[in-house]
């Protein structure tokens, strides 16, 4: 069974490789270190230790210009591939900053939130949602994702012993939610298991658009065969099609994707999955309505293997989801710069 958040073929992977890992445009320290590492998992693992990617950490360095994605486009067919028209341009920063701006010269509460996220809106989008099994004629009908159609939401996936990927993501979403909130986020949430079922992918890219979000998380756990392993974050291609546009989110998205991918490793301990993104924890996708659609800057993080025995135990765990929060936490708190 195929999800909506299932990962790319293999094609798709590899088509995302010629890229420079990430890990290796953060500074020339963390290119050195990459370089002398004996492996590259360890040169990741070392670089995230050394340069403090989290809050407190470095400044953003200057971001190489993008390669074109066009994730998937092979797979998918040529409609997609025509659909995907990448115009590369450069990395974007401004757009986040211009977001920053925006949000600050909102109205002032009252009594104005504190903290370093005070006046920054984040949107936590739980995927799917425990109610999708009994609302299967509502989930498959079609929605417009602006360069294709695609299933109003899925079903997601559970563990072998019957763990719903729903609960999973409704909980490190709510955990999430009271650590950002503590550092004075506006949270808004895409869904908090106060409807039977969906929403609709497109419906959830329109909340972060409307809540013109800061950042913008849609937590996921994976559904493959066992002896797959580790996190991934997938980051939104270059994609233009019908309502489609994602050229100005790119560049703030990998930001944000590359900060919780990080954080993410750091706090859990997990290390980048091991069968897809070349070992980087990241993907690039065209493919998903939930990025295509999203005028914010905006990540999916699958959190693990729900379908590994040993990703499961971690996945099962209530102090591993926790670390699990803290690591998006910090990539959030560290793109926003708090
Ligand atoms: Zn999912």
């Amino acid at each position: 069974m195929r999800y909506d958040d299932s990962p790319p073929p293999p094609e798709s992977a590899a088509s995302v490789s010629p890229d420079p890992p990430w890990y290796a445009r953060r500074s020339t320290l963390a290119v050195a270190v990459a370089a002398l590492a004996p492996t590259a998992l360890a040169g990741w693992v070392l670089t995230q230790v050394l340069t403090g990617s989290g809050p407190g950490g470095q400044p953003p360095q200057p971001k190489a210009l993008p390669a074109s994605h066009t994730t998937g486009a092979g797979a998918h067919g040529a409609g997609d591939a025509k659909a995907s028209t990448a115009t590369p341009s450069p990395a974007a920063p401004d757009s986040a900053s211009a977001s920053a701006s925006a949000s600050a010269s909102a109205s002032a509460p009252a009594a104005p939130a504190k903290g370093p996220l005070a006046g920054r809106t984040v949107v936590i989008d739980p995927g799917h949602n425990t109610g999708n099994f009994k609302h299967t004629s509502e989930i498959d009908r079609q929605v417009d994702i602006g360069t294709n159609r695609k299933e109003c939401d899925t079903t997601g996936t559970t563990t072998n012993s019957g763990y719903m990927e729903a609960e999973f993501t409704l909980d490190v979403s709510r955990r999430t939610r009271a650590l950002l909130e503590s550092k004075g986020a506006k949270v808004v949430f895409t869904h908090d298991a106060d409807r039977p079922w969906g929403p609709c992918i497109d419906e959830r890219a329109r909340i972060g658009n409307e809540a013109k979000a800061d950042a913008v998380v849609s937590v996921h756990a994976d559904g493959v065969s066992a002896g797959n392993r580790g996190f991934h974050v997938i980051l939104p291609a270059t994609v233009k099609g019908g309502a489609a546009d994602t050229s100005k989110i790119v560049g703030p998205s990998r930001d944000l994707g590359e900060r919780i991918a990080g954080n993410f490793a750091r706090s859990t301990g997990s290390a980048p999955a091991n069968y897809l993104g070349s070992g980087t924890g990241l993907v690039v996708r065209d493919d998903l309505g939930g990025l295509n659609l999203s005028t914010r800057p905006k990540v999916f993080i699958e959190c693990g293997n729900m379908r590994d025995a040993k990703d499961a135990a971690q996945l099962t765990s209530p102090e591993w989801r926790q670390k699990a929060a803290e690591g998006i936490t910090n990539g959030i708190v560290g793109f926003l710069g708090g």
